[in-house]
């Protein structure tokens, strides 16, 4: 009898915040976790929307998308792998997605399935992500799914997109995790608990752990936002403008409860509103209504409206407002905008006493600090003063430290980090083998 191999390889999430790509082989049994797109890679070669791939073949050309047979829809051969399992929705785990052949199943949650379906409703489909004819297979927490020699056991974890998850991977030669993105500073760190927990259960020998935050790491909650908001939205006499990631529920709901608590309405943009309507069918989130009273949808000033557009304007006719019904009540509004948006405070014009409240990560690369430098002059032609309020969607090194001691495997094996390196030093002391993982190579389990 020919004995089973089971080997892990790592297609993109290497050296590099996202585009995780990671496949494992279990004798013939062939699985993906995550086939996200590699912003780092695909920002060496080109400049959207004038310098953009056209084709796969362009991507493949400069390694942005991995060469594999039978993996793609544009290949004519048969399918060579068997599932993709999808940790959550963020483009950096999903996207690329739209290159796999339609009769792999993908398996994902069902929150992060609808998030993906509400995102191809709002964006046309293009060339990096296109979601239809996948065939989707979803889960919930706690489900054991079974593909030939692998059980792959999704556990639910906090991060700053619902639905994601972290994985425990029963193989023919013993178990082994992969955490997805998660925290353990979210509005739900008890969902790490529980993933922590089951790997801990499953006494797993190797772990691939995301480690994005080696360098910048901050202590804060989203507790601690809430509060800070609090203060910034209460003492603020004019419009208060915040920019936040609009699938971050967590954020949104923080944003929500500060605004009613300080008798304002939060506006948010119809691409928000079009998702908060999908996911107000997830039981397991809590989201408010869009009737509910403190809550209006900003309609940009522009010539034509897509389909869900007319179609939410229509369900909601008197919550929707433009910037110039919005600059006669500017004490009682939160404005959700983002940088794309900063050309309606021509109409908005706001007033002394107004601020704007940063509620993402700072810029972190050079084409990021170029638009920074224009929101600045945006901010300082209307007198508005900027606050940063924020907490990072990913884990600080001594917790992940705590973590990878409680699950004590064998091997670790960093992914999505720019500091591969900084993590091996970092963890030199845990029991455990860190291992520094290179791109397409094969490593044994
Ligand atoms: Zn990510
Ligand atoms: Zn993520």
């Amino acid at each position: 009898m020919v004995k089973h191999e089971t080997t892990l390889t790592f297609y993109g999430g290497v050296d590099e915040i996202g585009g995780n790509k990671i496949l494992l082989k279990d004798g013939d049994t062939k699985v993906f976790f995550d086939f996200g797109m590699s912003f780092a890679m695909k920002k060496l070669f080109y400049s959207p929307p004038f310098l953009s791939p056209k084709s796969a073949k362009s991507l493949q050309e400069f390694g942005i998308l991995p060469k594999l047979d039978g993996v793609y829809k544009f290949d004519n051969e048969e399918p060579q792998v068997d599932a993709v399992f999808v940790s959550h929705s963020h483009l950096d785990h999903s996207a690329y997605l739209s290159f796999i052949k339609r009769e792999i199943p993908v398996y994902c949650g069902e929150t992060t399935r609808t998030i993906l379906q509400a995102q191809s409703e709002i964006r046309r489909a293009d060339l990096e992500f296109n979601i239809e004819g996948l065939n989707f297979k979803t889960f919930r927490t706690g489900k054991k799914i079974r593909i030939d020699n692998l059980e792959v056991e999704p556990v639910h974890v906090d991060h700053s997109v619902p639905g994601a998850y972290g994985f425990v991977i029963h193989t023919t030669q013993g178990s082994l995790t992969y955490t997805g993105d998660f925290r353990h500073h979210g509005a739900k760190s008890e969902m790490t608990d529980d993933f922590v927990e089951k790997a801990q259960e499953a006494d797993v020998t190797a772990i691939i752990t995301e480690a994005t935050n080696m360098t910048g790491a901050s202590i804060s909650s989203e507790q601690e936002v809430e509060g800070k908001l609090d203060a910034i939205v209460g003492q603020a006499d004019g419009i208060v403008l915040a920019e936040f990631a609009y699938a971050d529920v967590d954020r949104f709901n923080s944003f929500f409860r500060v605004a009613k608590k300080n008798n304002r309405c939060l506006a948010i943009s119809l691409k928000q509103a079009c998702l908060l309507e999908s996911l107000r069918a997830d039981k397991g989130l809590s989201l408010p209504s869009i009737d509910d009273e403190s809550i209006l949808l900003f309609r940009k000033s522009k010539a034509t409206s897509y389909k869900w557009e007319k179609q939410l304007v229509d369900k909601y006719p008197d919550k929707v407002k433009g910037a110039f019904e919005l600059s006669k009540q500017q004490c009682g509004v939160v404005l959700a905008m983002s940088f794309y948006d900063l050309e309606e405070l021509v109409e908005i014009q706001p007033k002394p006493g107004s601020c704007y409240v940063l509620s993402a990560s700072e810029p972190f690369n050079e084409e990021m600090e170029i638009d920074f430098e224009r929101l600045v002059n945006w901010l300082d032609h209307y007198g508005l003063p900027q606050y940063h309020v924020h907490v990072s969607g990913h884990i600080m090194p001594l917790q992940l430290k705590t973590v990878l001691e409680k699950i004590n495997a064998k091997t670790v094996f960093p992914v999505h980090t720019e500091n591969p390196r900084l993590f091996g030093r970092f963890m030199r002391n845990l029991k455990s083998k860190v291992i520094l993982t290179e791109k397409e190579k094969e490593y044994k389990i």
